[in-house]
């Protein structure tokens, strides 16, 4: 589903990549480890078409992200590190605004509208303004959002950072319940993160990719 091929990338003196090539599978959850700065969000930037490599090509479905761009979006759902929300905004007409962006077609809205809601657990707030939520209300906003039209392929940057312990739980499950449908690669720099949602990590450090293995052969090595 992704074919991510030498990627490099860098910012004047910094290399934030540096020949990272990956392949995710269809129905896989893969998260994607490493400390700050190991170029984690470089990568989804451009995994997801919004910042152009130095080098390399990345696939969805086979498609060229740099060249079907409007194609390769339309079957990603992406949440940002900080998902641009409007704080004044209603949820309900936050998500109306993103499936006219989206270009749904709108005998479907009522449909995809209601399905994301559910799966987000966002039905009792769909009338309060998205600045009076909480972070973790928030970060459900940016969940719904991102599978709205019904994505294949959710990527997702760091979706439980500065959230609560019961924030993330909760987040975690949702997470789970989505990869029921679609493949998920998620970044983080948390390790049990990883333990906890994960079939197979990518270690990320330094803008290389130090280890791409499944969690079960991790579990079984030696060291
Ligand atoms: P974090 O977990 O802190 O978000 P990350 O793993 O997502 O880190 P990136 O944000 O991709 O890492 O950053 C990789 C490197 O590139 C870092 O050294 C960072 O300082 C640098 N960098 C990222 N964005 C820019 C930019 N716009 N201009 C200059 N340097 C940048």
């Amino acid at each position: 589903m992704i074919d991510v091929q030498e990627i490099s990338k860098s910012y004047r003196l910094i290399q934030a990549l540096q020949g990272v090539s990956f392949g995710v599978e269809a129905g896989e959850i893969v998260g994607l480890l490493g400390p700050n700065g190991a170029g984690k969000t470089t990568l989804i930037r451009i995994l997801t078409g919004y910042l152009h490599p130095d080098d390399g090509v990345v696939k969805v479905n086979g498609l060229d992200v740099l060249t079907d761009k409007s194609q390769t979006q339309a079957q990603m759902g992406y949440l940002p590190e900080s998902a641009p929300l409007y704080p004044e905004l209603s949820v309900q007409d936050y998500l109306v605004m993103i499936a006219q962006l989206r270009q749904l077609p709108e005998d479907q809205w009522i449909a995809q509208l209601s399905e994301a809601v559910y799966a987000t657990g966002l039905a009792d707030h769909l009338t309060r303004p998205i600045g009076e939520l909480s972070r973790g209300y928030r970060q459900r906003v940016g969940l719904a959002q991102a599978i709205l039209h019904r994505p294949k392929l959710l990527i997702l940057d760091e979706p439980t950072v500065g959230l609560d312990p019961t924030q993330v739980v909760e987040i975690r499950r949702l997470i789970r319940r989505l990869a029921e449908h679609s493949t998920i690669l998620f970044s983080t720099h948390i390790l049990s993160e990883v333990e906890a949602l994960c079939d197979r990590v990518i270690i990320l450090m330094n803008g290389r990719v130090r280890a791409d293995a499944r969690l079960s052969d991790l579990a079984s090595s030696p060291d």
